[in-house]
């Protein structure tokens, strides 16, 4: 099967396609035909060794796609189910094995192409509405980088929950996608002081929370732009790290910071098929809508990385096996 490998970590150049033998499931485990695999951020630091792995490896954490065959002890799901998954590694190939645990269902009205696109992304917005912090009606909510594949679905859940979305975004095209999805005002912040805007907007009061998937270049703007008692959920490093910071620094306000992942609130597979289902029922309600922004072919992942890094991207992004 056709794969892609990160031989060694550093730049999209470290992607090389790969001609692997197809994998057989071992007990407890299904073995998955990909239709489609979603790219995700975190790839990127895979590759890039900012989160650290051994290689060569074949990186990719999400893909959606058929159960060829089903390990020993597998009652979970049968051959032909469609499925998706989102944490096991390896998902840059035409198949991959899953752990039979670690795989969802997915919902018929549910395309393989949108669930791929959306079970990483999605149920990353899931736990960051509705369990890291939970938005409620009337909350003020700071949304950046809110015209890519977090954003975007993190835009519409914070509506539909009834808060008032402030999205942050880096250029005009993608501003008209931040209010196309409900966001209430839209600040870019490629030219504009986010955190003098935010206080504008708010009354000088801030925001209940902000989900911050930007990391170092925002930080200094999202502790600025908090309400007393406000929380910081700093959630990614698109544009590097968040950087070190005295707790005193959180006392003018009393503020709160959480450093969360997706991971930690799906360990068990209980806490797996609640998000997964919770995720599917606001695509069935029309709540929520994916947008599968752009394709490339899975031997073209380089060409995907360079474009999620140049910011080049809108949505999500599959990588087509
Ligand atoms: P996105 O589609 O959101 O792409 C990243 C976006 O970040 C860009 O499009 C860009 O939007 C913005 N950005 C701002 N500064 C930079 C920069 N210097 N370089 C590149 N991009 C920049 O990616 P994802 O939806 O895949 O992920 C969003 C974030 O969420 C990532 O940080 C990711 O790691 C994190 N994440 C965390 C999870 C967790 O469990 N903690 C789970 C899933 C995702 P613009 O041009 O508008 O600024």
């Amino acid at each position: 099967m056709l794969a892609v490998q990160a031989v060694r970590t550093g730049g999209p150049e470290v992607l090389e396609v790969v001609d692997l033998p197809l994998p057989s499931p071992g007990p407890g485990q299904i073995l998955v035909r990909h239709q489609a695999v979603g790219l995700n951020y975190i790839d990127t630091y895979h590759r890039s060794g900012l989160y650290p792995v051994k290689t060569p490896l074949v990186i990719g954490l999400e893909a959606a796609g058929v159960v060829e065959s089903v390990g020993e002890a597998v009652t979970r799901f049968k051959v032909g189910d469609r499925v998706a998954y989102n944490g096991t590694m390896g998902a840059y190939a035409q198949a991959a094995v899953v752990p039979a645990e670690r795989a969802v269902l997915v919902p018929d009205g549910v395309s393989l192409e949108v669930a791929a696109a959306a079970l990483l992304k999605g149920m990353t917005a899931e736990f960051l509405v509705r369990r890291c912090f939970h938005v409620k009606q009337g909350d003020w909510v700071l949304v950046h980088a809110a015209a890519g594949g977090v954003g975007q679905i993190l835009v519409q859940w914070c509506k539909a929950l009834g808060a008032t979305v402030v999205a942050t975004v880096g250029s005009t095209a993608k501003a008209t996608i931040a209010r196309d999805l409900g966001a209430d005002h839209v600040i870019d912040y490629s030219h504009e002081d986010v955190a003098a805007r935010v206080a504008e907007l708010t009354g000088g009061r801030g925001v209940a929370v902000v989900y911050d998937g930007v990391g170092k270049d925002t930080w200094e703007a999202s502790l600025a732009s908090l309400a007393r008692r406000g929380m910081l959920v700093t959630f990614g490093n698109a544009s590097g790290p968040a950087p070190a910071f005295p707790p005193l620094a959180l006392a003018p306000k009393s503020a709160f910071v959480t450093r969360p992942k997706l991971f930690d609130y799906i360990v068990t597979t209980e806490e797996l098929d609640e998000s997964a289902q919770a995720l599917f029922a606001v695509i069935a309600s029309g709540a929520i809508k994916i947008d599968i922004g752009q394709t490339f072919p899975l031997a073209e992942a380089r060409a995907a990385h360079e474009a999620l890094e140049g910011r080049r991207t809108t949505g999500a992004t599959l990588l087509l096996p």
